[in-house]
């Protein structure tokens, strides 16, 4: 069953983090709790090993969220095709 299906819908959106911008200031973790982590510095780690998580319907106006608060526009969410 592809993410989000339980939502409604298939998953396309994704999340990407742009590392060369990526502080580690955490806000993006504690806004996407199932989807990031943070490593023992304060980077996130992107949970299921995927490199740009796709994001369930339920959490979509929570990745907006964390797009728009991160304090050095590291995030980025697209639709691939
Ligand atoms: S909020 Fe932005 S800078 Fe902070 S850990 Fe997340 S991606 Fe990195």
């Amino acid at each position: 069953m592809p993410l989000g299906a339980a939502e409604g819908g298939v998953v396309t959106t994704r999340l990407h983090i742009d590392w060369t911008r990526c502080d580690g200031h955490g806000s993006c973790a504690e806004l996407l709790p199932e989807l990031l982590g943070l490593d023992d510095f304060g980077f996130p780690v992107v949970r299921f090993a995927e490199r740009d998580p796709a994001i369930p319907r339920r959490d979509e106006e929570a990745a907006r969220h964390a797009v728009r608060s991160c304090p050095v526009m590291a995030l980025r969410l697209y639709e691939p095709g």
